[in-house]
């Protein structure tokens, strides 16, 4: 039975998702036709469903649906992931009103990637997948000068090998990578790089968000006091899936859920476990973490529950809708 439960903080949202969602659901408020979000607006189930059913959110995963979008669709919200160049000249050349719910933090890679690309260099973009939304719309800023390479461990399609990747000319690239890898690991990857082009140029402040780095940290510090844990994710959060790598490395036992409902399928590999960490993702409601929480204590009603560090006291500028005529 779980007699403790450590509560990472901090877990769960950041201020790029509050911002990002309450651009959302003030933009629906105003329209009675179904909102538009080019792609998901966060990388979590639940709050994309409850965008659907609450607030008539409709979303897009590609320049095709954004240009069949129903009738008196005439606003389109970018995701906090970012969209590449094409998509925004696309949107306006169809006339749509934009809301930009890119995350400052990932508007700052995109532009890294336009200044080096226009000062001649070849891009390293260090990434888990190419197919991340965020490494889609980071490359577009440049696609002719920029290889994505595999953050260590990863690998796929799309993905440069680190140990041996090639580049037109080594005195010539600069390194940037993905808000949400893992801190470890992208320092390696950094470091393999360097080892192998040392003329290679590491931008003075990296890419790695705040978020992400603080739940990672969170975890860390609970780590020798929990005997596993359980994170609380979508599989296509690249922050929270980093979360259970950790938790998995750094404990042996690290269980992914979505919600309270996979606990019950989860109940075998928990037995023995007396003291689990609890954290989540970015883009996870923190509602979520305490029905699970709930849960427990409804199994133990002397549950322990210890609730150490520091909430983050960040908050990024509301996004406004933008006419069309602003942008062409
Ligand atoms: S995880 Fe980091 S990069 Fe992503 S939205 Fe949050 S603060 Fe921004």
């Amino acid at each position: 039975m779980i007699e403790r439960i450590h509560l990472a903080k901090p877990r769960g949202f950041c201020a790029g998702v509050v911002m990002a969602i309450s651009a959302v659901e003030k933009a629906a408020v105003l329209q009675e036709t179904p909102l538009t979000v080019y792609h998901s607006i966060v990388h979590n189930h639940t709050v994309v469903e409850r965008l659907e059913q609450q607030h008539n959110v409709h979303f897009v995963e590609d320049l095709e649906a954004l240009e069949q979008l129903p009738a008196g669709g005439d606003t389109v919200v970018f995701s906090a992931h970012g969209v590449s160049p094409r998509v925004r000249s696309r949107a306006a050349e169809l006339g749509l009103y934009t809301i930009d719910a890119t995350c400052p933090l990932v508007t700052k890679v995109h532009t890294e990637a336009k200044k080096y690309a226009r000062e001649g260099f070849h891009i390293l973009l260090i990434g888990d997948s190419a197919q991340h939304q965020e490494v889609i719309g980071t490359y577009g800023e440049a696609p002719d000068v920029t290889t994505v390479v595999g953050v260590l461990g990863k690998q796929g399609a799309g993905l440069a090998d680190p140990y041996t990747v090639q580049v037109p000319d080594p005195s010539k690239i600069v390194v940037l990578t993905q808000t949400t890898l893992s801190v470890d690991d992208t320092q390696k990857t950094v470091q393999i790089l360097k080892n192998r082009f040392p003329q290679m140029v590491i931008p003075p402040s990296d890419d790695l968000c705040y978020a992400t780095k603080n739940r990672q940290d969170a975890v860390k510090s609970i780590s020798p006091q929990v005997d596993g844990f359980l994170v609380l994710t979508s599989t296509h959060s690249s922050n929270g899936m980093r979360l259970l790598e950790l938790a998995h490395t750094l404990t042996g036992r690290a269980y992914r859920l979505e919600t309270v409902q996979d606990l019950d399928a989860l109940e075998p590999e928990l037995l023995g476990l007396r003291s689990v960490g609890i954290t989540s993702a970015a883009s996870t409601p923190d509602d979520l973490v305490w029905e699970v929480v709930n849960y427990f204590k409804a199994k133990n009603p002397a549950l322990e529950l210890v609730e150490e560090g520091e909430w983050e006291n960040i908050e990024f500028r509301e996004a406004k809708r933008v006419a069309p005529a602003a942008r062409v």
